[in-house]
């Protein structure tokens, strides 16, 4: 069974208007357990929609259309799919009833063109469009593939996919698989390396299938499964986790599309009742506006010191002059007072500090991207740890928020 989707409209293919629908339309697919191949978009023009529907007509099973259904000169997808198809338009009695009705109400004239707007492909199921005028199709050939016709407008396809379509498509297609999929997230390897440490797996595995994508900071795995049922497919993505987690846990820190270190990591100290505070130097307060990303936080995070200059890390923390002149503001002994003082200061369970090289230039004869972090933590002894972080100022700086989050989570 394998599915495609066309999106039909000029304003689409100039980049005017987003193609939403072709999304909406595969996930649902998947939800229903059909796997979709193809995506296509094509203007509104009869000759270049015909090459298109028809090439894919050829190759799949299903093929999902949306746009140009309307009353307009260019919407001409069911004029053009029931001329390839050889099969005639027939007008639905209700749907054009209710066309009537509305040119009666608002007093507009009723032009022939709106009439279209009721027709459907002849043999095929008429598809309701609760929110609009233009009728969908779900035509079943049997000697090629299936053709379905929804509208353009997003707040029209919508509920006539989810309302009338999608039953019909579970029941058309029973015996169908389901696809589940879970994002794994993983910081501190970068995606050679991972993928260089999954590669068998990577390589050989068909259900789940393991799709590696590297971001900014982090790499993450979508694994995606195809099962009978959804909790058959969720125990193979179980599974396959376990797998991955044996060989490279270390580095996996989350799971899901939109769940940040920072996300896991407040949501930990949430969950145990823990506080944070922090002192930052070459960060500025990146770390703690990065934290105040994360919704729900001020339960865990009172505040903290963004301390740049060395008056400040005297007169807002207390550090002793004498431990930045003898052992340097970039240094292990200055994070660590910086996170024991700060943590004092706000009576935290964790205070984590920033001290550092952010470049373009050097400091106290360290390069740029020498990086102490300390950390804080009550009825212990504060250590410190040094990173050497690659890129431009910008990158230094982001990477030493990431260090230190990925050093808390651990
Ligand atoms: P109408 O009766 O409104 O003309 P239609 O079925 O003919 O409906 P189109 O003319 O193709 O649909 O598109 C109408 C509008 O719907 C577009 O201008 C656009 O705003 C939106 N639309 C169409 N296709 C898509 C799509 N693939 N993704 C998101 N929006 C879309
Ligand atoms: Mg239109």
């Amino acid at each position: 069974m394998q599915a495609e989707i066309i999106a039909v409209g000029t304003e689409i293919l100039l980049g005017q208007v987003v193609d939403t629908n072709s999304a909406y339309i595969a996930q649902g697919l998947a939800d229903a357990g059909i796997e979709v191949y193809y995506h296509s978009l094509v203007g509104d023009n009869a000759d270049r929609l015909t090459t298109v529907v028809n090439q894919a007509r050829s190759r799949s099973d299903l093929v999902v259309i949306s746009g140009g259904l309307g009353p307009t000169k260019d919407d001409l997808t069911k004029q053009t799919v029931a001329q390839l198809l050889g099969v005639k338009l027939v007008e639905d009695a209700p749907a054009m009833a209710k066309i009537q009705q509305h040119f009666a109400t608002t007093g507009q004239k009723l032009t022939p063109n709106n009439r279209l707007q009721a027709l459907y492909l002849a043999g095929s199921t008429l598809l309701k469009n609760s929110t609009g005028m233009a009728v969908g199709s779900f035509y079943r050939d049997p000697n090629g593939a299936d053709l379905m016709l929804l509208p353009g407008p997003p707040s029209e396809l919508e509920p006539m996919f989810e309302n009338e379509a999608l039953p019909l498509l579970k029941q058309a297609y029973r015996r169908q698989e389901f696809l589940v999929s879970r994002v794994l997230r993983f910081f501190g390897i970068g995606e050679a390396d991972l993928v260089t440490q999954l590669a068998d797996l990577i390589d050989e595995q068909t259900n789940p299938t393991i799709a590696p994508y590297a971001k900014v900071n982090e790499v993450t795995l979508r694994l995606t499964a195809a099962a009978p049922s959804t909790a058959a497919g969720n125990q193979l993505l179980a599974d396959m986790t376990a797998t991955i987690q044996s060989r490279v846990g270390d580095f996996l820190y989350g799971y899901g599309d939109d769940n940040s270190l920072a996300q896991v990591v407040v949501n930990t100290l949430i969950d145990r009742h823990l506080t944070i505070t922090a002192a930052e130097s070459l960060t500025a307060g990146k770390f703690q506006s990065t934290l105040g990303d994360v919704p729900g936080v001020s339960a865990v995070f009172p505040g903290g010191f963004v301390t740049y200059a060395n008056e400040a890390k005297r007169d807002l923390l207390g550090i002793p002059q004498q431990v930045i002149d003898t052992d340097g503001v970039v240094s292990e002994h200055t994070a660590q007072e910086m996170a024991e003082r700060s943590r004092q200061k706000l009576d935290t369970d964790f205070a984590l500090s920033f001290t550092g090289v952010a470049g373009p230039d050097d400091l106290e004869g360290q390069p740029a991207g020498t990086v102490w972090l300390g950390l804080a933590q009550r009825h212990q002894a504060p250590q410190a740890k040094l990173v050497h972080l690659t890129g431009n100022r910008a990158k230094v700086r982001e990477r030493a928020v990431m260090q230190a989050l990925d050093w808390l989570r651990r």
